[in-house]
């Protein structure tokens, strides 16, 4: 039995008081996006009331505390995740946008035949950068596969890597299955080919602290939004080395050392890689989520979740025709099913009626459906303040939408 005390972190989000067509909302939404508890909607309102001011280049007072509190967040985040340098952290809109910034580095360091390797369960943004960098560089994307339970063939991994693999790709954890990935061995392996390696720690971070020295990782992206923190900010980790070979993604202001017509010479990291304006209020909201979780405790949190989900997969399995996908040994909170031929979007319109939140189609990962042969899934998936009492509430409006369906 959990440790946590859920009714008291309840009372820390005020969305999950409201009601949702007449009934009380059931948020089973998290692996698309988290809940914002109060201590970060303040850090928010703080900032606009008291000391909203463009950073880094002021010589005012407010200038000055914005600069201090979003470097204070980059020093939280880097102790988070246990990076070496603070520099390297870059400060990015997103996973979306630190993928697509290593994939324009690699632009200039790969050539026609080099290979890169991405898993069979990607999202979408960890697909279509790296097609398009093949496009440019006439590099060869391969794909490692995977099995029915949603497990990746490491096996297969092995006798795809050779001299001609460049960079490895793959997710933390699979937003569609929820399968945690064996990164230490992908990592390994990579490096054993001098392959570079970026994990997605997109659905990962909410879930488990990753130690970026332990890992030896090369690149590893995260979202705050998916961990408490607000849209549009997230962060990419990359070792020194590699952040000092890749060229800038944008071009603009504060990345720059100095700029004639003639030559412009580049800001040392992590500046190289933050051109413009950035999300300020939403960079020192991210440390504030990061404060709020540790508080909590990601042990505590993962047991816990692990409790949830244990519960409600065998709920849901007891429902009859229900398929799950993904069961692979180790995941995360995420169940994807389906029942029978009846269509995902329908299910998930019935259980909107009763005020509950999921998700349902193609996660964003249509190779995953084409595996299985569906059009999509149904997807609950749970955070740490999620109940034992709201796992049964969807299962009795999965019956309910299963017995009006069928
Ligand atoms: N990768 C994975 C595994 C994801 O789940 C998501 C978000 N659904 C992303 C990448 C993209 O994240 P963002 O939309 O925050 O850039």
């Amino acid at each position: 039995e959990t440790v946590l005390d859920i009714q008291t972190i309840r009372k820390d989000f005020p969305i999950l008081n409201r009601e949702v067509n007449g009934k009380p909302l059931v948020y089973l939404d998290n692996a698309a996006t988290s809940q914002t508890p109060q201590q970060v909607i303040d850090v928010i309102v703080d900032y606009y009331q008291n000391y909203n001011a463009n950073i880094h280049r002021g010589v005012h007072a407010l200038s000055q505390e914005a600069t201090d509190k979003y470097e204070q967040a980059r020093q939280k985040i880097q102790k988070h995740f246990n990076a070496g340098k603070g520099y390297e952290i870059i400060f990015t809109s997103g996973t979306t946008h630190g993928i697509n910034l290593v994939a324009n580095g690699f632009s200039s360091l790969l050539k026609k035949g080099d290979e890169i390797l991405v898993s069979a369960m990607e999202h979408h943004s960890n697909i279509v950068p790296w097609q398009m960098l093949c496009e440019r560089t006439g590099a060869v994307l391969k794909v490692i596969p995977m099995n029915e339970e949603g497990e990746l063939l490491m096996d297969e991994y092995s006798k795809l890597l050779s001299e001609r693999t460049k960079l490895v790709f793959c997710n933390h954890i699979s937003n569609a299955l929820g399968t945690i990935n064996p990164i230490e061995e992908i990592i390994e392996k990579a490096h054993a080919v001098n392959a570079a390696v970026l994990i997605d720690g997109a659905q990962a971070a909410p879930h488990v602290k990753a130690d970026m020295q332990a890992l030896d990782v090369d690149f590893y992206t995260v979202s705050a939004h998916k961990m408490c923190g607000p849209t549009g900010v997230g962060a990419l980790y990359g070792k020194e080395e590699w952040l000092n070979k890749l060229p800038p993604y944008q071009g603009g202001g504060e990345m720059i050392a100095e700029v004639t017509f003639e030559k412009t010479t580049y800001a040392d990291l992590p500046h190289k890689f933050e051109a413009g304006t950035p999300n300020i209020c939403g960079g020192i909201a991210f440390g504030a989520a990061l404060d709020y979780m540790n508080a909590i405790g990601f042990d505590a949190i993962a047991a816990y979740e692990h409790e949830l989900l244990e519960y409600a997969t065998e709920q849901l399995l007891s429902i009859e025709g229900l398929r799950i996908y993904g069961t692979a040994k180790h995941k995360t909170s995420v169940i994807s099913f389906n029942i029978g031929g009846i269509h995902p979007y329908d299910i998930g319109t019935i259980l909107d009626k009763l005020g509950i939140a999921v998700r349902t189609g193609h996660h964003c990962a249509q190779p995953i459906m084409d595996f299985y042969k569906i059009p999509g899934t149904v997807r609950a998936s749970f955070s740490f303040y999620n109940t034992k009492e709201e796992a049964d509430a969807l299962v009795s409006g999965v019956e309910r939408a299963r017995n009006m369906l069928l």
